[in-house]
């Protein structure tokens, strides 16, 4: 359940409120308090702050984000960077590059041929093949 933080035009306090719990916008100075959307941002690590969760990739129950580090620190393991991500993107798009041209190789050298055995040393010279 999301919270929302409200603000009073009158007297500037802000709250916190849960949406559910209220019904309508919370009244403060005699009027309506406006919520505040750019405050939006910082609820979800105060959130996750506050309410357990179960991360599948470490395999345990985390409480919050120094609970989170602590685990980590235990376990040898630290979070993946973008950049690591990115590369390992930026990998898979390679092979996945250089497959296509091998496919594409074979294919020329078979129907060139119709040759299977010489497509494929034409198509994956650098690999071993046939060593049965
Ligand atoms: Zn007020």
């Amino acid at each position: 359940m999301p919270l929302y933080d409200f603000k009073c035009n009158s007297c500037r306090k802000t709250i916190e409120v849960f949406q559910g719990f209220y019904d309508g916008t919370p009244v403060c100075c005699e009027d309506n308090m406006v919520q505040c959307v750019s405050l939006w941002a910082h609820t979800p690590a105060r959130w996750g702050d506050s309410h357990e969760y179960f991360d599948v990739g470490l395999g345990k129950t985390i409480k919050n984000a120094a609970h989170k580090d602590q685990v980590m620190k235990e376990m040898g393991v630290r979070p993946v960077s973008s950049s690591e991500i990115a590369d390992e993107q930026q990998s898979i798009y390679s092979e996945n590059k250089q497959h296509e041209k091998e496919v594409s190789v074979f294919n020329d050298a078979l129907n060139r041929t119709n040759d299977v055995t010489a497509a494929i040393a034409t198509a994956f010279p650098h690999k071993e093949m046939a060593q049965e």
